[in-house]
């Protein structure tokens, strides 16, 4: 039997993989694509921190240290900041590279793999499995469900639970004429109701463009209504789409996120932030901390859901704080219409507004930049009083 059976070799799939490999336990690690980290389903946007966390770097296309925001009614910002804020890599190899770090510390990583349920047993789960030739079992004493945000091992165990999903789509494309170091927001009901588009230069003339929204609006028409209206044009005059990237966003932690036997991490426990959608830094926080619980419970043969229990207190003490606040802007945000956008718009213009933003964004910890915006400027909460209490 094996300690640890992971499903899914995205970033906290194969960390999770990586951690228990590293510390001698018999891992292994699937994933059902052939290729690990293909189709990429990602804007490719990480925090410098985010390579800290991970403890090595991979290359980097651009470094970013400003936005520029459009809104509706021509509104529009620009931010400078003095340092970088953000990196863009090449996401399927980050996927890759972590995957490679639990191979080489022994996990057994196999690609092509797809799991398709499992049952509990004496001591574990039997997992069953499929490949291109045949359907067998794996037997496991951990199974981590890091099988992203349609996760078939938490609906399995009866612990997915109800979640707002984005649906994304996007492309990367030549001719994409945006400003270098920049990353441009798109917002308004018009452009990408419910969420944000976004353009991110990659390199000379290259770039990456996409939209998310909920339903009832499809993403699909609102992308090609941006791409062919080149919203705003300057940015898309003449751009030629390279590839299509889509994929789902889900907002909201599993709670819980373990039972007997079971853990999940990242985007099938629901770690994405509600404010920018992204979910590489906080999968990576959900699979170290799944490992911490884990490992115990594994050393003390006692898997139940109540040994694993502090798995929720970790994941809440880390980042759950940061992705409440979150939930809270997201629906001070969702409460807007597109006047109240433009004026915010031209409030968060002040100078001394943009300096705070400019001083404290922080892709990763949204919060600090609204604590700071409604610190220097109060009457911005008139937009959502009861929502944006907690940040003053
Ligand atoms: C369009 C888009 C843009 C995004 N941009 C960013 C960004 O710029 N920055 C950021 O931080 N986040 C971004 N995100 C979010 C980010 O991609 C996710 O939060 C992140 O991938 C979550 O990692 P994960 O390891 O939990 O799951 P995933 O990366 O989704 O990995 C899950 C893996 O499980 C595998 N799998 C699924 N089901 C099975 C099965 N039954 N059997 C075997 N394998 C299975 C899949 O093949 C996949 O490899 C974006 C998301 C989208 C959709």
């Amino acid at each position: 039997m094996l300690d640890v059976l992971v499903v899914g070799a995205g970033p906290s799939g194969s960390r999770t993989a990586w951690n228990f490999a590293k510390e001698g336990y018999k891992v292994t690690l699937i994933d059902r694509a052939e290729i690990i980290g293909e189709p990429c389903q990602c804007a490719g946007l990480i925090t410098p921190r985010t390579f800290e966390y991970l403890g090595y770097e991979r290359p980097i296309l651009q470094e970013m240290d400003g936005a520029r925001l459009w809104g509706p009614k021509d509104s529009f910002l620009e931010f400078q900041a003095s340092e970088t804020k953000a990196l863009v890599i090449d996401r399927p190899d980050l996927d890759r590279s972590i995957a490679e770090k639990a191979s080489e510390a022994g996990a057994n990583v196999l690609h092509g793999h797809t799991y398709l349920g499992h049952e509990k047993i004496e001591g574990g789960i039997e997992a069953k499995i499929r490949n291109k030739s045949e359907k067998f079992s794996i037997q496991t004493r951990l199974l981590v469900g890091a099988d992203g945000p349609l996760s078939r091992v938490a609906k399995n165990a009866g612990i997915s639970g109800k979640r707002e999903i984005l649906t994304a789509f996007g492309a990367d494309v030549k001719g994409y004429k945006g400003k270098d170091t920049h990353v441009d927001l798109f917002v308004g009901s018009e452009l990408a109701p419910r969420f944000f588009g976004w353009g991110i230069p990659t390199g000379p003339d290259e770039g990456r463009i996409g939209i998310a929204t909920t339903l009832p609006h499809k993403p699909m028409p609102f992308f090609r209504d941006y791409f062919l209206k080149g919203a705003p044009s300057k940015l898309l005059g003449g751009a030629k789409i390279i590839n299509l990237i889509s994929g789902l966003i889900p907002f909201g932690v599993a709670s819980p996120s373990y039972t007997d036997n079971i853990i999940l991490t990242g985007d099938a426990a629901g770690m994405a932030k509600p404010t920018s959608g992204g979910g590489i830094y906080s999968g990576l926080i959900s699979a170290d901390a799944a490992f911490e619980v884990a490992s115990k419970a594994l050393n003390s043969g006692d898997l139940s859901s109540v040994n694993l229990s502090e798995y929720q207190t970790l994941i809440v003490n880390r980042i759950g704080g940061e992705l409440t606040k979150g939930s809270y802007l997201r629906k001070a945000f969702l409460s807007l219409n597109d006047d109240q956008l433009a004026e915010i718009i031209s409030i968060l213009d002040e100078p001394k507004v943009k300096k705070a933003i400019e001083k404290t964004g922080d892709l990763d910890y949204a919060s600090l930049a609204a604590f700071s915006v409604l610190k220097t400027q109060p009457k911005l909460i008139k937009f959502a009083p009861h929502l944006l209490k907690p940040f003053i």
